[in-house]
């Protein structure tokens, strides 16, 4: 199904490191990814956000693929509602 545009360098898709599934991508933000005494000397660089749609994890991917607990958290919130999950 067909998403927004990629960006410029964006990498496949890669797969759920908890499932196996192939991610969903979600977005792309531009960010130093280095401390900010280093930050002058390091390239911008792109974070990759994923989903995935099986498992329901967030992921980021910068320089590796790493879970996501900020927008875990919001997806929890928004996705747990009134009707409690029944698979926790
Ligand atoms: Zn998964």
């Amino acid at each position: 199904m067909p998403e927004q545009p990629p960006p410029e360098n964006r990498p496949s898709d890669p797969d759920c490191p908890l499932c196996g599934a192939t991610l969903t991508y979600v977005e792309t933000a531009i960010t130093s990814g280095a401390f900010r005494t280093q930050a002058a000397a390091m390239p911008q660089m792109p974070i990759h956000f994923y989903d995935c749609a099986d498992c329901g994890t967030c992921w980021k991917l910068g320089q590796r693929l790493l879970p996501d607990p900020i927008r875990q958290l919001v997806r929890d919130l928004a996705s747990g509602g009134e009707s409690a999950r029944t698979d926790i």
